[in-house]
């Protein structure tokens, strides 16, 4: 590791005044992704801040239809809390299947969401229940969030603190886990809204993705086997030592059919 500095601000406003104070700094959530990646000395951070003293960033409450999360809250926190194991048991599950005990127990949403990986669980919540990223300067919607490989629409300095998930008539998630890490080596999440059907997919590209035509045909009927699961194309998926991009093709189809069956 390269020598940094670190501090642990207790309110946003020191969060943003430390995070100007250095072009080099960066936020610390759980640090799942970024210690080993600092271990590795791929980030140089002359300034670590850390979120862990906001409390309010832990929060995780209804508001009217909708459910806020604090982007600290871990995903140990989401797979517990009763609320949303009532009202939105697809995402508790998701929350629950994430790594072991110990990422579970140190990982946030704000982290995983703000990382983008590729093989992540979150980001296909995030896009299928049609969630808000708010930050401290505004909201941004599902669709315009993920860009690409880890790449996300936040500027700089920008800090995620809530994500507001609107709630589903009926959602589930299936992923396919990394007997490894349990990250997704594909995941379909399937939300059934009272307006259409929103199908998003992660582990499977270099960013989580829609898929149009299942939404389509599923907001028409929502029955399993109106899924054709040659749709997706192998173009563009993912080929690499865990699974070459037919058998993620493949995995897809399957998946998101038994996502459709399982929903609740
Ligand atoms: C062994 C292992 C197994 C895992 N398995 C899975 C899995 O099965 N499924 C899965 O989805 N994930 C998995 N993960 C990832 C894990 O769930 C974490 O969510 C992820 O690593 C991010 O970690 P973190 O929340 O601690 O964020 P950090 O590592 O602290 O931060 C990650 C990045 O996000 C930025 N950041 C953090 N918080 C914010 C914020 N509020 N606003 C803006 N930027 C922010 C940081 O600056 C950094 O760039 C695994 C990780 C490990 C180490």
């Amino acid at each position: 590791m390269y020598d940094f500095q670190y501090q642990r601000p207790a309110t946003i406003l020191d969060v943003q005044k430390a995070l100007a104070s250095s072009p080099e700094a960066m936020l610390l959530a759980g640090g799942q992704t970024l210690i080993p990646t600092l271990k590795m000395r791929l980030r140089k951070p002359s300034l670590l801040v850390d979120l862990s003293g906001l409390r309010a960033f832990n929060e995780i409450q209804a508001i009217g239809e909708k459910i806020a999360i604090g982007a600290m809250a871990t995903h140990a926190a989401v797979a517990a809390n009763p609320n949303l194991k009532k009202r939105l048991p697809a995402l508790a599950d998701l929350a629950a299947g994430i790594g072991d005990a110990q990422v579970r127990h140190r990982g946030t949403i704000g982290g995983s969401i703000a990382n983008a990986d590729p093989a992540a669980d979150y980001p296909a919540a995030v896009v299928a229940l049609n969630a808000d990223i708010i930050t401290d300067k505004r909201t941004i919607a599902a669709d315009r969030f993920f860009k690409g490989l880890f790449e996300t629409a936040l500027e700089p300095g920008e800090i995620i603190t809530n994500v507001h998930f609107k709630k589903p008539e009926v959602a589930a998630y299936i992923k396919f886990p990394n007997p490894a890490s349990r990250f997704a080596l594909v995941g379909v999440f399937v939300a059934k809204f009272k307006d259409g059907v929103r199908v998003a997919v992660t582990g499977a590209a270099p960013s989580v993705f829609r898929v149009p035509s299942w939404e389509e045909a599923l907001s028409a009927s929502f029955d399993p086997y109106v899924i054709d699961v040659d749709t997706v194309p192998t173009e563009g998926l993912n080929s690499d030592i865990h699974a070459s991009s037919d058998y993620r093709a493949h995995l897809l189809g399957v998946l998101a059919r038994r996502a459709v069956t399982a929903c609740r």
